[in-house]
């Protein structure tokens, strides 16, 4: 029985695409062991198409008998190394009745007592970077990677994503005149107005662009809002599975996203993508991993970031973060890509 290594990434689809380049790097570390993937229900299918694992495991974060389920599953494989990308307690418990022999996380209080290696979280540096940081006890290779400096300046959009960090699209997508626009977000904040993606699709239908909305079944709704304003658009939302639409974004020539997964969703396909930031900050972590992107965003706001991923509603009741973005700025920014 091939050995098994496993990582445990149950955060949301937009960290878990992140994760892309951590994945790749550990099959090529160990390319006759199977690599198993733990994640949150519902986002396993895509890793398995796109043959970024070879077995997920999905769990339920309110239900404690799926974590027992897969605790079982995992501990009848064997296990070489666990690599815990996900901090929350609930995943360290998890990694602790694991059988393997190596674990791997986060330093912490806990974090010493679950694991064989720890190794440092840096807030300040991009999150594909801080998630690599996971390898280190492994991979030399990732270690002299290390010992270079200035990965805090990768935060910034127009700083080149390394190689050995990136994502390796080896094909560019094809040009294309189809323009993407995913307009949801988990969070409400974390969502441009609707009135902006009006405007910029109506540019860009102007300028011959076809344009697509698209997003998940939750998002259908306001998609169909936006569409039914800007005559010959058309509402894909909540037709594909996350699966499907993954597949799907090479047949655009650019996408239009918030601070969301579809964001690294186009950049992990190679397909050029704006980004529109509004309660969140680069600062964060959570750019979009490529050189082919833009992002959109007022700077001159001192209440920015009110948080690390944004909130239903605006702390101080304006939401003037997204909503002093104007799709000037925005179809400036995807002039500059296409
Ligand atoms: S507090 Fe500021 S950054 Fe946060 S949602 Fe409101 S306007 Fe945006």
């Amino acid at each position: 029985m091939a050995q098994v290594n496993v990582v445990i990434q149950t955060a949301f689809l937009g960290d878990l695409i992140l994760s892309i380049p951590v994945l790749k790097r550990i099959k090529h570390l160990f390319p006759s062991e199977k690599l198993a993937v733990v994640c949150k229900k519902g986002l396993g299918e895509f890793l398995l198409q796109e043959n970024l694992a070879d077995m997920v495991f999905e769990v339920e974060k309110s239900n404690s008998s799926s974590y027992k389920d897969v605790q079982l599953k995992l501990n009848s494989l064997d296990l070489n190394h666990v690599f815990c990308i996900h901090r929350s307690v609930r995943s360290l418990l998890f990694v602790s009745r694991l059988n393997a022999r190596k674990k791997i996380g986060y330093s912490s209080v806990a974090g010493f007592w679950v694991f064989d290696d720890v190794v440092e979280y840096d807030k300040k540096y991009p999150d594909v970077i801080r998630q690599f940081r996971i390898l280190e006890p492994v991979d030399s290779e990732v270690r002299k990677e290390f010992l270079k400096d200035g990965f805090e300046s990768l935060n910034d959009i127009h700083s080149p994503v390394p190689d050995f960090f990136s994502f390796e699209i080896s094909s560019k997508a094809a040009a294309s005149k189809r323009i993407a626009i995913f307009p949801g977000s988990v969070w409400a904040t974390k969502r441009w107005t609707e009135e902006g993606f009006i405007k910029v699709a109506e540019m860009l239908t102007a300028k011959g662009f076809s344009v697509d909305f698209l997003g998940g079944p939750d998002e259908k709704e306001i998609c169909e809002r936006i569409a039914a304003a800007v005559p010959g658009t058309h509402v894909q939302a909540g037709k594909y599975s996350i699966a499907e639409t993954i597949k799907s974004i090479p047949n655009y020539g650019l996408v239009i996203a918030n601070d969301s997964a579809p964001a690294h969703m186009a950049v992990y396909k190679g397909v050029p993508v704006v980004t529109v930031f509004g309660p969140t900050t680069l600062d964060l972590g959570f750019r979009p991993w490529s050189n082919n992107s833009r992002v959109v965003q007022n700077t001159t706001m001192d209440c920015r970031p009110c948080g690390a991923h944004g909130h239903d509603k605006c702390p101080l009741g304006h939401h003037e973060c997204m909503k002093s973005v104007s799709a000037v700025q925005v179809f400036a920014a995807v002039q500059e890509l296409l």
